[in-house]
């Protein structure tokens, strides 16, 4: 099971009180800086970034912080209430932080792969949703120079979940009615319930 903004859901749907203390601490301060569904920011198209000064390094920064805090693998800025273009994953936990500004996928495979994800947005809510299973994808790296990416597996669907979030989309809209019915009430019980 891949999942996307939420890196270990079993453990946090089935076994919530088994994160340790403190990390469970930092994540729930995390989260609370991300904007959940219902924020109309969410469904907002994310503008351009023009401007690769050190407001911009500092926000990719944050970003990285958060998603890192929040165990998550990916996070838009539209996540934080930031209408930019800007993405940031790590789909290792080896790798160093990937940050992307105005990502545009070039290129997707025909070939689909169906897998699970979470969101940061959607707390409670896992989805299988069905996506390109390769991608090339063009952006800005935070210095303002282009940068090519092929992508294939979580990568690709990091990617995906996150450009997403730019344009206003999330994994709600990519899935059946039914489905979509389903998240909805685990998600009513997570806002109302158990950790708040
Ligand atoms: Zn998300």
């Amino acid at each position: 099971m891949s999942e996307l903004d939420v890196v270990e859901p079993e453990q946090e749907q089935e076994h919530p009180d088994e994160l340790d203390p403190e990390v469970k601490a930092r994540r729930d301060a995390a989260l609370a800086h991300v904007r959940k569904l219902g924020d109309p920011v969410l469904r907002a198209k994310a503008l351009r970034v023009e401007r690769f000064d050190d407001l911009l390094q500092d926000e990719v920064q944050r970003m990285g912080a958060l998603m890192d805090d929040a165990l998550g693998v990916g996070l838009a800025a539209t996540q934080v209430g930031v209408l930019h273009r800007l993405l940031v994953y790590r789909t290792d936990s080896e790798a160093s932080l990937v940050a992307l500004a105005n990502p545009v996928i070039e290129w997707a495979s025909e070939e689909t792969e169906a897998a699970d994800e979470g969101c940061l947005s959607l707390p409670g809510v896992h989805l299988e949703v069905t996506r390109p299973a390769r991608v090339r994808v063009s952006a800005q790296d935070p210095a303002g120079e282009p940068v090519e990416i092929e992508a294939e597996g979580l990568e690709a669907r990091v990617i995906q979940h996150e450009v997403d979030h730019l344009d206003g989309i999330l994994i709600l809209d990519r899935v059946s009615k039914e489905q979509r019915k389903q998240a909805m009430r685990e998600l009513r019980q997570a806002l109302s319930g158990r950790d708040a």
